[in-house]
């Protein structure tokens, strides 16, 4: 008797579970699916891109992190280079760029340098979401990053073959941006954050309760980590307290054109904490980024001019 009732507890648990995270993928591809209908009713830019004042630029990599900000864009007006989507518009009566930077830090690298080219943006902003380093850190808390840095680039020490894997012993080589002292590209382990961007981001976390804001680096690189000790050796060596697929190789870019660079990512899961990814985080990030973007314009950008 008592067997049968773990027999059929198993089957449930069983059927139940994988029908759980089908419904996790299937409203993260239904709500992606739903954005791009959206962007293909924008209308499309004849010419080139034409504006009195430098236009600020935001990113996201995925529909769900570019949806809120599309539209709080007043006029909104489509871009396509290589494929990219780009949509400027107005906000607050200041020009505002969003693009869609696709995922991971070739595309965001590449959207970048066109966006740079086409729109000559005055400050950049990348957002997202992120996976959690930081156990206090929870799925909708933002991270404002400090710095920011590449946890691949890194050199690891030789070992023989057949000795095993040891990724633990390992140094930091680098990404290469263009040093103004020297004249030619250097590798750089870190990139700050703008003093000026980042300040005013702490600014709105202060008039705005509502957003549990910390600083932090925001580690980059091509993979998503699920392994927890080496996620806690990364924030151990690298003082990492999230980690994306595509900021540090937008603070490079910015780094090598001379452009203000911040990177805000809310966390959206966490393999320390043990949370899933939250499609409904994004919002938040792009919600506070939005307010941040109020106050560049008003205390920074029109104040300059008077
Ligand atoms: N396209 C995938 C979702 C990818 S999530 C899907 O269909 O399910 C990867 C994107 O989210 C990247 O752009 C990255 O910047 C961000 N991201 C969120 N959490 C991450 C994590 N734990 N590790 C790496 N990237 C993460």
């Amino acid at each position: 008797m008592k067997k049968f009732f773990v027999l059929l507890i198993a089957a449930l648990l069983w059927t139940t579970i994988p029908a759980q995270a089908e419904l996790v993928n299937d409203s993260f591809a239904s709500t992606t699916a739903r954005i791009e209908e959206f962007y293909s009713t924008l209308p499309q830019a004849k010419g080139d891109y034409k504006v009195r004042q430098r236009p600020i630029l935001i990113q996201g990599a995925m529909n769900v992190e570019t949806d809120v900000l599309i539209h709080a864009l007043k006029n909104p007006v489509a871009y396509r280079e290589l494929n990219y989507l780009f949509v400027a518009g107005t906000y607050k009566n200041y020009p505002v760029v969003v693009v869609r930077t696709e995922e991971g830090l070739a595309n965001a690298a590449a959207s970048t340098v066109l966006a740079i080219r086409k729109f000559n943006p005055v400050a950049v902003i990348n957002q997202g979401t992120a996976g959690g380093y930081d156990i206090n850190l929870h799925v909708g808390d933002i991270v404002v990053g400090s710095l920011s840095v590449d946890t691949s680039a890194i050199k690891t020490a030789y070992s023989p073959a057949g000795s095993g894997i040891d990724f633990t012993r390992q140094e930091m080589f680098g990404t290469y941006a263009f040093d103004e002292s020297s004249g030619n590209f250097q590798p750089y382990s870190e990139y700050h954050a703008d003093t000026t961007l980042f300040n005013m981001a702490f600014a709105v976390a202060n008039t705005h309760g509502n957003f549990n804001v910390v600083s932090g680096t925001i580690g980059t690189s091509g993979s998503w980590n699920n392994n927890v000790d080496y996620i806690n050796f990364l924030r151990e060596k690298y003082g990492t307290s999230c980690e994306d697929m595509e900021t540090n190789a937008v603070a490079q870019i910015c780094h090598t054109a001379g452009i203000p660079f911040l990177g805000i990512r809310v966390i959206s899961n966490s393999a320390v904490t043990g949370e899933k990814f939250s499609v409904e985080s994004a919002t938040v990030a792009q919600n506070f980024v939005l307010l941040v973007v109020e106050d560049y314009v008003n205390k920074i950008l029109r104040a300059s001019k008077s």
